[in-house]
């Protein structure tokens, strides 16, 4: 099925409008089925140039409008995405596969709720010190927005990366401009809709649609911007720091990760399976804090692999639409080669394939859930992000070995059941460095749960879109 062109698919959003821009012209794919979504024209480097202009003589306008204005818009945008919340869904499943459920219940519901905390946010930007320091000076410091904020996001929860990108920087009164992938396009150019008639001012909210090859590299580098921020693979953020840093562009960068899950020999064994399949599967394994590598005491090392294979085996693959289908497919034909060449290498390194490791004969880019056992530390599958639903698991016998095992970030498995086993999880825990240990919420219920652990990240780790100004003497 061909879903008709919408006008707000010509291709890009420049100063508050849709824009037929200058570059190829592009098919947004749906996944699971092969079919058309949207076509649209590609920005060029040009285009940028364009919607960074904007943004530009956007900014006073916007960075000099008071908190409770900026907050009000915002507040508006989050009434106005829930209104279209429907078709944020339909656009968000049919340009990524993800199950509708998950969309519904995880990715539209959660963006809303952050727009909403972020135009609450507007509100609370703080200054701080002021006081006489020096003699007869009085000194503060304000925070005021950075400038014009340059942003790239993946394709995996491409909704969620853009609120998550963008409303920070407008709550701070920055202007944007946003390249999402070019896979994903769809529901970054309906928000940037939903902006303006929210009341955002035109040229504030800009996005470039594009590969991150051109349009992402002259955006990261483009000199008349002031912050680059980047979620996506390390590889890719490695480049945009590096072309940010020709013109000495604030840079914030979220990337790739390979989340550990350790499994205590006094762990709960049936809740550690469930919690594994579902941490390891959340969004077809797409996901930066998916847990990827399971570590297994020796002791449960041999039930909790036979308990993934049986779970894992009654995993529901299938059409993102249907409410039981817990698994839609990868991304892309493309992507699926990459994971499957991963799998069909594990052997060779000394992995097991225990379970799946290969595509349905379906329409669209399925791949199997996947268990691969015995890995070893330096294979490939163990070491890199395979971003698909594959789960390697390897055994540790003592709990030193535990600790030494995940070098790279760890979310590690927390029992539930009695206090014996909290107090001493507690004790383990604590052995892990805090600094790469990410929260984890893996709950039992299945693929409609959800991991958060550890991603690599670079620069800020807070917010990049405020800077603070000292004043000396102070004209307050
Ligand atoms: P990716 O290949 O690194 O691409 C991310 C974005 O960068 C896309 O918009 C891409 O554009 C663009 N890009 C590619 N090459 C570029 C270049 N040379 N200069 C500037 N931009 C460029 O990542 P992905 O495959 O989309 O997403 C998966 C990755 O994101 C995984 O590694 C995952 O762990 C990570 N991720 C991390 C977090 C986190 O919070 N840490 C969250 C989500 C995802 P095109 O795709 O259009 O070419």
């Amino acid at each position: 099925m061909t879903v008709t062109v919408s006008a707000n698919v010509a291709g890009s959003w420049i100063n508050g409008a849709a824009v037929v821009t200058r570059g190829a012209r592009h098919q947004v794919i749906n996944p699971a089925t092969g079919d058309v979504v949207a076509e649209l024209a590609l920005a060029t480097p040009a285009d940028v140039d364009t919607a960074v202009a904007s943004a530009r003589t956007a900014l006073p306008g916007w960075a000099g409008a008071t908190p409770a204005e900026r907050s009000a818009v915002l507040a508006k945008l989050a009434a106005l995405t829930a209104e279209h919340a429907d078709e944020l869904v339909a656009e968000e499943v049919s340009q990524t596969g993800k199950p509708a459920r998950l969309a519904r219940e995880f990715d539209v519901p959660g963006s809303i709720d952050n727009i909403d905390f972020f135009a609450g946010a507007a509100r609370h930007l703080e200054g701080k010190a002021t006081a006489e320091y020096s003699g007869d000076h009085t000194s503060s410091v304000r925070r005021e927005a950075v400038g014009v904020v340059a942003t790239i996001t993946p394709w995996n929860y491409p909704l969620q990366m853009a609120v998550w990108k963008v409303l920070p920087a407008l709550a701070a009164g920055c202007s944007v401009v946003i390249k999402p992938a070019e896979l994903t396009p769809l529901t970054t150019l309906t928000l940037a809709r939903l902006a303006s008639e929210a009341g955002v001012p035109d040229g504030v909210f800009n996005v470039v649609t594009g590969a991150g090859g051109d349009v992402g590299t002259a955006l990261a580098g483009h000199r008349d911007v002031d912050v680059v921020t980047f979620t996506g693979s390390t590889p890719v953020g490695r480049k945009v720091m590096a072309v940010a840093a020709v013109h000495g562009h604030r840079t914030q960068l979220e990337l790739g990760g390979k989340a550990p899950f350790v499994v205590f020999d006094d762990a709960d064994l049936d809740a550690a399976i469930q919690g594994a399949v579902a941490g390891s599967l959340i969004n077809t394994g797409q996901d930066c804090t998916a847990a990827t590598r399971a570590i297994v005491a020796r002791e449960l090392y041999d039930d909790f692999v036979a308990g993934v294979r049986e779970v894992m085996g009654k995993v529901v693959v299938g059409d993102p639409n249907d409410e039981d289908t817990d698994l839609g497919p990868l991304i892309s034909t493309a992507h699926r080669a990459k994971v499957a060449g991963m799998v069909e290498r594990a052997p060779g390194q000394g992995g097991r394939v225990v379970t799946g490791g290969s595509a349905p004969n379906v329409p669209g880019s399925f791949y199997r859930p996947t268990v691969i056992a015995d890995v070893s530390e330096d294979s490939e599958v163990y070491r890199d992000e395979i971003f698909g639903p594959v789960l390697t698991v390897r055994s540790f016998t003592d709990d030193d070995d535990a600790v030494r095992r995940p070098t790279t970030p760890i979310t590690a498995w927390r029992p539930r059941r009695g206090p014996a086993t909290s107090t001493a999880l507690s004790g383990r825990l604590g052995r892990f460095r805090p600094d790469v240990c990410g929260s984890t919420t893996t709950s039992r219920s299945s693929a409609r749960c959800r991991t958060a652990g550890w991603a690599h990240r670079d620069s800020a780790r807070t917010c990049p879109t405020t800077r603070s100004r000292s004043t000396s003497p102070s004209s307050m």
